[in-house]
C-alpha cells in the first residue's frame, strides 16, 4: 500500500497541461502564454493546434501539436482536439490531466497546490460549472440507440475556465474515450466538448463534478475578481477587444499595451520576472 502522504507528494512534473489553441489566434493569444505562465511550466504545457509553425516549435521546444483537426470553432473541429488532448495524456503517463484555453491564465505554483488536496489514484473530475444547476440533455429517438434514455442531467466544468481529471477517472473512460471515440461521443450527444466530458464522466464513468471555484472563465464578470486573492485562483480569462472587454482589474502595464491584463498580472504574481518593471 502507498503511504497517502505519498501520493499526495505531487509536483508539477505529475501534471499534463494542455491548451487548445488554433492557427486563428498563434500571433494573438498564444504569444501572451508563451511569455508569462508557460515560462513558468515549459516542460508540463502541451498546445493543441491545427498548424505548423515552426517558430513555435522553437519556442516550446517541440510542445505544439498538430492535431489535424480543422481550424473552425464548430463543435465537431473542437471536440476533435479535445479528443487528442486526452489521448497525448494517457500516454504521457502523468498522474493528472489539465486542459485549459488560450484565453486562460494558469496560476502554475496554485494548480499544483490544490491538485495536492487530492489523491490522483482516486476518481476526480474538478472544475467550476458556468451555470449553478445541472444542465439537462433530450436526445432524439432518431439519434439514440433503442435503450438509451430520452433525456440526462448532469454538471460539466466550463472547458473555457480549465478543469483537471485524475488519472485514475482517465483510465476508466478509456473504452468510452480513447482513440479518437471521444468524437464519436460529441457526435452522438450533439454538444460541446467540454459538455461531452461531462456527460462521459457523469453518466458513463459514474463520477461527478467536483466544484472548484478557483477556475475562472470569461463567462464570470473578470472585474469582479479582488486582487487580493489572485495568488488563490487556479485560472483567469479575458474576453476583447473585439467582442464585449471582460477583463481583471489590476495595476500595471497600460491597456494599450496589455489589453488582456496577463502581462500585468503575472507581474503582480511573479514581480521578479524579466519583463516586469522594478
Ligand atoms: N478554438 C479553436 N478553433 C477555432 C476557434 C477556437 O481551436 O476555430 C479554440 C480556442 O483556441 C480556444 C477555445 O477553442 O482555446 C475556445 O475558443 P474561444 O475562446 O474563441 O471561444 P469561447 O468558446 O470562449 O467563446
Ligand atoms: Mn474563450
Amino acid at each position: 500500500t502507498i503511504d497517502d502522504s505519498a501520493v499526495r507528494n505531487i509536483t508539477l512534473d505529475d501534471i499534463f497541461i494542455s491548451v487548445k489553441t488554433s492557427k486563428h489566434y498563434q500571433d494573438t493569444r498564444l504569444p501572451i502564454i508563451l511569455k508569462t505562465w508557460f515560462q513558468l511550466a515549459k516542460d508540463q504545457t502541451w498546445f493543441f493546434t491545427d498548424t505548423d509553425n515552426p517558430q513555435h516549435q522553437r519556442q516550446t521546444n517541440g510542445h505544439m501539436v498538430n492535431t489535424n483537426c480543422s481550424d473552425s470553432h464548430q463543435r465537431k473541429h473542437l471536440c476533435c482536439k479535445t479528443s487528442v488532448e486526452y489521448d497525448h495524456f494517457l500516454d504521457s503517463g502523468k498522474k493528472w490531466f489539465c486542459h485549459f484555453d488560450d484565453d486562460n491564465y494558469v496560476n502554475v505554483p496554485r494548480l499544483v497546490t490544490i491538485l495536492q488536496k487530492y489523491n490522483h489514484q482516486q476518481d476526480w473530475y474538478l472544475g467550476r460549472p458556468s451555470v449553478n444547476k445541472p444542465l439537462k440533455i433530450f436526445v432524439k429517438p432518431t439519434e439514440r440507440p433503442a435503450k438509451m434514455r430520452t433525456s440526462f442531467s448532469f454538471w460539466f466544468a466550463t472547458g473555457g475556465a480549465g478543469f483537471c481529471i485524475s488519472r485514475s477517472l482517465a483510465f476508466k473512460m478509456l473504452p468510452v474515450a480513447s482513440g479518437g471515440r471521444f468524437i464519436s461521443v460529441c457526435e452522438g450527444i450533439r454538444l460541446p466538448d467540454d459538455v461531452t466530458m461531462g456527460f462521459i464522466i457523469e453518466h458513463v464513468v459514474k463520477n461527478n463534478l467536483t466544484l472548484v471555484p478557483e477556475f475562472h472563465s470569461h463567462l464570470e464578470q473578470m472585474k469582479l475578481l479582488p486582487l487580493e486573492t489572485f495568488r488563490d485562483q487556479i485560472s483567469f480569462s479575458y474576453s476583447g477587444p473585439k467582442e464585449n472587454i471582460n477583463v481583471i482589474n489590476v495595476p500595471g502595464f497600460d491597456t494599450r499595451y496589455d489589453p488582456t491584463r496577463f502581462l500585468s498580472l503575472h507581474c503582480f504574481l511573479f514581480p521578479h520576472f524579466k519583463f516586469c518593471p522594478r
